[in-house]
């Protein structure tokens, strides 16, 4: 009995988490993230040999990265989250941020480290150290899974960086496009 000829027209199946698009490429793959994080997890645990440790994401964009994260960092830390929120488009550029959620926990004293998703402008970022540095924290620095490298001289740089990202409109691991895209496990970008 001879076999059945084989087709090798082969086509990637589409991702069924993607609402019927395309993403025109995948930007970061899943193991590259998580290879990543785990550096990024490394560089942290020894950047802070002592003192209390809280760790505060940015949400909703910093949620993925930041359970992955926390779980790299072998050393003892809290977490927290903060919800920022523009007063409306023409804000968003004078970096007039305010606080919708405000972590509940005493800043005063401890290191913070605020995890963001991505940097742009890095405007929302820097509104938000202003305001969390008037709570006496021992130390305040920034982790960014993701620099546009557009900004520059930025008053507070950011520490940790986890990759510089393409100029492109990055979706998954935590980044949205109107709510959706959150949950790929890799960074893609949309067509
Ligand atoms: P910035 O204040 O740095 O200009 O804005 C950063 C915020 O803009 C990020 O927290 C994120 O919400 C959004 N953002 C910037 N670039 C991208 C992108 O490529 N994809 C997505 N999904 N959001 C982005
Ligand atoms: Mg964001």
């Amino acid at each position: 009995m001879s076999a059945a000829p084989v087709s090798v027209a082969f086509t990637a199946p589409a991702d069924p988490r993607l609402l019927g698009r395309d993403v025109r490429r995948i930007a970061f793959d899943a193991a590259t993230l998580n290879a990543r994080v785990r550096e990024l997890g490394a560089e942290i645990t020894s950047a802070y040999p002592d003192g209390d440790l809280l760790v505060l994401g940015l949400l909703k964009g910093s949620f993925v990265f930041l359970a992955d994260l926390v779980r790299e960092i072998r050393r003892p830390l809290h977490v927290d989250f903060l919800v920022a929120s523009s007063y409306g488009e023409a804000t968003v550029s004078s970096g007039n941020v305010k606080l919708v959620y405000d972590p509940e926990t005493v800043l005063e004293g401890k290191h913070i480290l605020l995890v963001e998703d991505i940097v742009d402008s890095g405007k929302t970022l820097n509104t938000l150290m202003g305001l969390l540095g008037q709570r006496s924290p021992k130390s305040i620095e920034i982790c960014a899974l993701l620099h546009k490298r557009i900004a520059r001289d930025l008053p507070h740089p950011v520490r940790f960086v986890g990759f510089d990202a393409p100029n492109e409109f990055l979706v998954g691991y935590g980044l949205d496009h109107a709510e959706n895209f959150r949950h790929l496990p890799y960074v893609a970008s949309l067509e």
